[in-house]
């Protein structure tokens, strides 16, 4: 049996960051992915269109993938944000409050061909894939873990075992950690189409079924992410282009022109999922198996990787034992405030922006004005949307506005 200091389970867009910010730390750090390391292949290395938030920009800058897969990101200048038959509107625009960019729009392949890419590139990390965790358990200091590999079953010995698993992570059940889970009853639907005038600005419009977002991408495309109830989900997938474009139009309007071009539609069920616990004896839990939150506003791989970065920067500090019981403690603790708010608020405007009550029409409306015109509250809203929220990790901080 081979010994480690730190086993990452899931190579994914989180556990794959965690291993570059571990590479070259002193640990003996090992990263099993159930798929191949193929971007075809590998799940969350798929067609979504993430939005990144400019703290995730610049750690990915200072961890060495952006060089990889940055030249195929757009950046978001101008925001727009706005609810279907009322009144109120929030425009942003990134030069009023002082930086080029709130972040950058890229798919989530190209994000996953960059962390590939930079993994072939670490000297000390050992790699494992496919290799699925099938087993732990605890022995004297440390958690005993089986892979099932191509070639047979590979057992290797911990200090501390990393979750990076997903939403339906097997680390999280086998630790009998408890989770809270929502089931929104609503699919995202994303695809990518083309506008008849190049998207500026990222969109996001409310509607009573579902938000809609559109993102600028490279070459004058854009990436939507159209969200309609589960049970409306299968005619939706089933339209013909013409009538995906025309449900496109009803529900973002023509601001853009006409859209056109429609690419392959790929449909995602929404669940909310919410670990109660992040930590447990020699292990921790990253990303969306630590929580899943709803698309709407952008939020899951930029949370978790502040997850990761938090992780990374206490593990190199400490310098000793990864599986102490105090830093995990820590660790917990550290990552409270953002995890906690970051999670409520996603959940927030996720049942806020669809609820019909005529209060909440009005608040709204009163909401999306103020957000437009008070300069103090915009700032507020600017800074946490850039990843500066809760315990910033150092990674993320390179040029903090
Ligand atoms: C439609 C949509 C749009 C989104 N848009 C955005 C956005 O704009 N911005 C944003 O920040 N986030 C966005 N997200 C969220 C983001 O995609 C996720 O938060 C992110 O993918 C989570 O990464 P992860 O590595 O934690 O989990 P995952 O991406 O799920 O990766 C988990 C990995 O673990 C592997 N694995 C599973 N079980 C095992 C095992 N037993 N052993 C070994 N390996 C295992 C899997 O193969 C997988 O590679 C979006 C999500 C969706 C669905």
């Amino acid at each position: 049996m081979q010994n480690v200091d730190v086993l990452i389970a899931g190579g994914g867009l989180v556990g794959a960051s965690l291993a570059i910010a571990l590479d070259g730390s002193g640990l003996r750090v090992a990263l099993a992915e159930a798929a191949p390391p193929k971007v075809d292949l590998q799940p969350s290395y798929d067609e979504r269109n993430l939005a990144l938030a400019r703290a995730t920009v610049n750690a990915l800058e200072v961890l060495g993938v952006w060089v990889h897969c940055g030249a195929r990101a757009t950046p978001i200048r101008k925001i727009h944000v706005s609810r279907q038959g009322e009144f109120g509107v929030v425009r942003l625009d990134a030069a009023r409050h002082g930086v080029d960019a709130f972040g950058a729009t890229l798919p989530a392949r190209e994000l996953g061909n960059g962390l590939l890419a930079r993994l072939d590139t670490c000297r000390d990390l050992i790699r494992c894939a496919p290799a699925k965790l099938t087993a732990i358990a605890h022995t004297d200091g440390a958690i005993a873990a089986t892979l099932a590999t191509a070639d047979g079953e590979r057992r290797l010995r911990t200090r501390l075992l990393i979750g990076a698993d997903g939403t339906n992570s097997f680390v999280r059940s086998a630790l009998g950690i408890e989770s809270e889970s929502t089931d929104y009853a609503q699919t995202a639907i994303v695809a990518t189409v083309t506008p008849e005038r190049a998207p500026d600005c990222a969109y996001e419009r409310f509607t009573a079924t579902g938000p809609i977002a559109l993102l600028p991408l490279a070459q004058g495309r854009a990436g939507v992410v159209l969200t309609v109830p589960t049970t409306d989900a299968a005619r939706v997938a089933a339209l013909d282009d013409a009538g995906f474009i025309a449900l496109l139009h009803e529900r973002f309007g023509w601001r853009l022109g006409k859209l056109v071009r429609p690419g392959r539609r790929v449909s995602y069920p929404l669940h909310r999922l919410y670990a109660q616990r992040i930590v447990a004896p020699r292990a921790v839990l990253v990303g969306n198996a630590a929580q899943t939150l709803h698309p709407i506003g952008a939020q899951g791989f930029n949370l978790g990787l502040r997850d990761a970065l938090t992780l990374a920067e206490m593990l190199i500090e400490a310098n000793g034992d990864p599986g102490d019981p105090t830093l995990l403690a820590d660790y917990a603790q550290r990552r409270r405030e953002d995890r906690e708010g970051t999670a409520a608020a996603s959940d927030a405007l996720a049942r806020w922006t669809a609820n019909e009550a005529p209060p909440l029409k009005l608040l709204r409306t009163f909401s999306l004005l103020a957000l437009d015109r008070i300069a103090p509250l915009q700032a507020a809203l600017v800074r946490r949307g850039m990843g500066f929220r809760g315990s910033v990790p150092r990674l993320a901080l390179s040029d903090r506005p």
